[in-house]
């Protein structure tokens, strides 16, 4: 169904117009352009979807996709350049040189939470790095999913960048087509099948899934400043992040100081009632919230200690902190992705770090400690894709910081140069010329051995 739309971005990629670096620098200021231009139309599409406030549809998804483009137009040229390399010297005279080359056609699969910058950001890539693409916004955010595909075909031809809309089966019948590449951001489960599909065609992937991200809290913190970051990152999007903190580890020493610091934050940041605040969002369906408050209810020695209301027609889920909480709780089986904070304690910092080491990698790990010896201890001690130490999330921001996960969070990398490395092959070619064709190499081996020993040993 989706093979002459495919089949139309193969021909346009036939003609090797992506291939020129001035042609990519256009198209990504045409991206720009879209973003600027359609801004109201973004905002009103994520406030419908998720009731995102216009400040964290600016900074989360608009901002972070504008500054992506700025770094790719600044460095294209330089990225896209041929690097010369040492060759052996045994290959006198010889020079070697390594293409980035674009890859062709690239499926983008987009995730609902943060729906239009997860879907924009690998575009960027693939514009950068020389591809066609094809766009699949999610379909549980189906107002940005809507708008996307309404703006894009204002500003790019399909046979360069297309949008295709629909949900699962939609998804299924692109999978069973040829791609260059499967760039997919999503959960863990729908990543494998994903990988799956992806290997009946041979076709490399990138998957930027999600997990369960610790943020762990020493005693050596400003404990106000802490609070404030860690509530921002776990309830912007009423959690619903992947980079969230999904849970805290914290020294027991200062854990009811926190509590109370992170109560006082709660009040600053959403008033006395969080459901009447317009700065915070909602769940995204009732599937997810059913899935959310399931995890209150169904709590074995948890309890709640701040929030915990909940209202099913808005689908509003109070900002939430537990405790008592054991691994046997749903809400530790799996990544939380909404506004549900647990909290474990620990005495001795190596438990904090053997807690993490027993669960899957995550996406993301948070250290709140001016210690330097902690700091180093953590980053040399555990695997997660990213992180920050004493913030939340921010290092998502930063293009020049490759974001993606490890194990269970995911394969690959992307954001500024990682993007364009992970949307570009890199060709490797040896140029010798005629002058000087030494026949050590060639047959008849006769006695040659020793000698090739010597010069290669
Ligand atoms: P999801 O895995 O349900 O869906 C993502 C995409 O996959 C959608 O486009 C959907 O249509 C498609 N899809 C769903 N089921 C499919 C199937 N069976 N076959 C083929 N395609 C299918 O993810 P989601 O619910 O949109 O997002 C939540 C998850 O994504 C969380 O786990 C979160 O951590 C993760 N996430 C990761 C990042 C990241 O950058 N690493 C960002 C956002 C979300």
């Amino acid at each position: 169904m989706y093979a002459e739309i495919i089949h139309s971005q193969r021909d346009f990629f036939q003609t090797g117009k992506t291939k020129d670096i001035s042609f990519r620098i256009q198209q990504l200021k045409i991206l720009k352009q879209l973003i600027i231009e359609n801004e109201t139309a973004i905002f009103n599409a994520l406030k419908a979807d998720l009731n995102k406030p216009p400040v964290e549809s600016f900074t989360a998804e608009i901002t972070t996709v504008v500054k992506e483009i700025e770094h790719a137009i600044k460095h294209i040229k330089t990225w896209s350049k041929p690097k010369n390399v040492q060759t052996l010297w045994q290959f006198f005279p010889a020079s070697a040189t390594i293409y980035p080359q674009p890859l062709g056609v690239v499926l983008i699969l987009g995730a609902w939470n943060y729906p239009f910058q997860l879907l924009i950001s690998p575009v960027v890539a693939a514009i950068a790095a020389g591809n066609c693409a094809i766009l699949k916004p999610s379909e549980i955010a189906s107002h940005t999913s809507n708008m996307i595909a309404e703006i894009f075909e204002k500003y790019f031809d399909k046979s360069y960048l297309a949008v295709i809309k629909g949900g699962v089966e939609t998804s299924q019948q692109l999978l069973s087509q040829k791609f260059d590449h499967i760039f997919f951001t999503g959960g863990t489960a729908v990543g494998k099948i994903i990988m799956e599909a992806a290997a009946k065609q041979l076709t490399p992937v990138t998957l930027e899934l999600g997990g369960k991200s610790p943020c762990i809290v020493d005693t050596d913190i400003d404990i106000k400043v802490a609070a404030r970051r860690i509530v921002w990152g776990k309830f912007i999007n009423a959690g619903q992040t992947c980079l969230a903190p999904d849970y805290l580890l914290v020294d027991q020493k200062i854990k009811i100081d926190l509590l109370d610091e992170i109560k006082k934050c709660l009040q600053e940041f959403y008033g006395d009632n969080p459901a009447i605040s317009p700065d915070y969002a909602r769940i995204i369906n009732q599937k997810q919230f059913n899935r959310l408050v399931g995890y209150l209810t169904n709590l074995k020695d948890g309890k709640i200690i701040i929030g915990g209301e909940t209202n099913s027609e808005e689908r509003y889920i109070a900002p939430t902190l537990v405790e008592n909480i054991s691994w046997e709780d749903e809400v530790m089986k799996s990544e939380i992705f909404g506004p549900i904070l647990p909290i474990i304690e620990f005495t001795e910092f190596q438990e904090a770090i053997n807690i993490v080491n027993s669960q899957p990698k995550p996406l993301a790990l948070y250290l709140f400690s001016q210690n330097k010896n902690l700091q180093q201890q953590i980053i040399r001690e555990t695997s997660f894709g990213g992180g920050c130490i004493n913030h939340t999330m921010l290092h998502c921001t930063v293009p020049s910081l490759p974001f993606g996960g490890v194990g269970n969070s995911g394969i690959g990398n992307y954001h500024g140069k990682a993007g364009f490395d992970n949307l570009s092959h890199y060709k490797s070619v040896l140029t010798k010329p005629f002058l000087l064709d030494v026949k050590l190499l060639y047959p008849p081996y006769k006695n040659k051995l020793p000698l090739l020993k010597r010069i290669f040993g």
